[in-house]
């Protein structure tokens, strides 16, 4: 194992406590052998019951024989202790690049969102920054902005690592006057909590036109909107989102998200997000490696990578053009896994948030980790066959290349009124 080939970056997090020595000391095997003793210590303390216990145990051994070469997993050096539940910590792949992690809850207060994070392994998480569905927010709790504070900072996620996702109800491109007033307010409100949570990311949605207002307009009333609020605030980076072009959207196209770059004024404190469900239906094609490249020759021309401050991994369960927002899970919908091969092997997608925010069936958060490890996986892989992918894990997310179209199809096939278990409602 090369810890001599570390990224400069994840040096710096290994500065201290167990990582270090555990980097510093020990062999391939002593690490797997260190983190099989603590992911049984951890559950042995938890409140999970015996039965939960042994198959969390079995995960977790499987999880450990599949560990990739170039992989240190470690248990964070401080806990995030909320009431008295200890947190199920679940190993974490920090000798990479990739920062993969996942659009988390806050419920119970935002510093959660950190215990939730390492219970699936992030590198990366997302959040809301209040109820994403209401104008009216609650106020911060101060003790609970302390303990998020300090919870990203001993478990390393640094700021560029969280990328807050805005509210549903913002319309920056709204041509009324009143209406786009109230969605600004509600946007300088979120720059603003960032700054209090001490991050440097706020992910949006950039709008939709409205009535007889074009595009061109909705472009330029979001661009005044942002540079508004850049000078009311000091540092957060607005990070635009792609659309998958249903309504009136605005940004389906990467034209529309590299004209509103071009009108705002401080150009190191904007940027684009990719969610890859989105692209794929608004035509972005990302499923082979040619595609793959047309795609992003197309991003660096109308917007560049410089500008490339996150990703939304999230599988489509529609088909390419549809304009349909339908996350499915990673390798489950028409996306495939080639893509996020593509990506996990793209140095261009190196260092900035990549956020899964695929399905969760029944709120059981085991989805994410498995999605994770997977992606992980896919590191340095030529080829998926190459992957090293456990057979019960294929099984289980129906991961089969040449009949990914053909699986999605048939899993959409389903009773009037019934939901698919791999759709969700609330989008990002
Ligand atoms: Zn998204």
């Amino acid at each position: 194992m090369s810890y001599v080939r570390r990224s400069a970056r994840v040096s710096a997090l290994l500065k201290s406590g167990e990582a270090k020595k555990l980097a510093e000391k020990a062999s391939e095997q002593d690490v797997k052998k260190v983190i099989k003793k603590e992911t049984i210590k951890e559950h042995s303390i938890s409140t999970e019951t015996v039965k939960q216990e042994k198959e969390i145990k079995a995960e977790n051994k499987k999880r450990v024989n599949n560990i990739s070469k170039d992989t240190v997993s470690k248990k964070p050096k401080k806990k995030v202790q909320e009431k008295n539940h200890e947190i199920i910590y679940a190993p974490r792949f920090l000798d990479t690049k990739k920062l993969v992690g996942a659009h988390v809850s806050v419920s119970g207060g935002i510093h959660n969102a950190i215990r939730y994070s390492l219970s699936i392994g992030a590198n990366a998480f997302a959040i809301f920054l209040r109820n994403q569905r209401r104008w009216d927010a609650q106020p911060l709790d101060p003790e609970h902005v302390s303990m998020f504070r300090e919870g990203c900072e001993e478990n390393m996620y640094p700021p560029g690592s969280v990328l807050p996702h805005g509210s549903y109800l913002i319309n920056l491109g709204n041509p009324d006057q009143e209406k786009r007033e109230k969605s600004y307010q509600a946007f300088l409100e979120d720059l603003k909590r960032c700054e209090i949570l001490g991050l440097t990311l706020y992910n949006f949605h950039p709008g939709s036109t409205v009535g007889q207002c074009t595009l061109e307009e909705s472009i330029q009333y979001i661009a005044d909107c942002i540079n508004r609020a850049h000078d009311a605030t000091k540092n957060v980076i607005c990070v635009v989102e792609n659309m998958a072009g249903a309504g009136n959207s605005v940004g389906s196209k990467f034209e529309e998200l590299g004209k509103i770059i071009s009108l705002v004024k401080n150009k190191k404190r904007i940027g684009v997000c990719i969610d890859t469900c989105h692209a794929f239906a608004a035509g972005y094609d990302l499923r082979t490696k040619e595609r793959y490249e047309e795609t992003m020759t197309e991003f660096s021309r109308y917007i560049g990578f410089q500008y490339l401050k996150g990703l939304h991994l999230n599988d489509s369960l529609k088909e390419l053009g549809s304009r349909r927002d339908r996350h499915a899970n990673i390798g489950k919908g028409y996306l495939g896994l080639e893509p996020f091969r593509l990506i996990m092997n793209d140095s261009r997608m190196d260092e900035i948030p990549l956020i899964l925010e695929t399905p969760v069936p029944d709120d059981d958060l085991e989805i994410y980790k498995k999605e994770i490890a997977l992606l992980y996986e896919l590191i340095g892989k030529q080829t998926l066959a190459d992957a090293n992918l456990p057979k019960n894990f294929v099984k289980n997310l129906n991961i089969n290349e040449n009949k990914s179209s053909k699986s999605s199809e048939s899993s959409g096939k389903k009773k009037k009124g019934e939901k698919n278990s791999a759709e969700i409602d609330e989008q990002c």
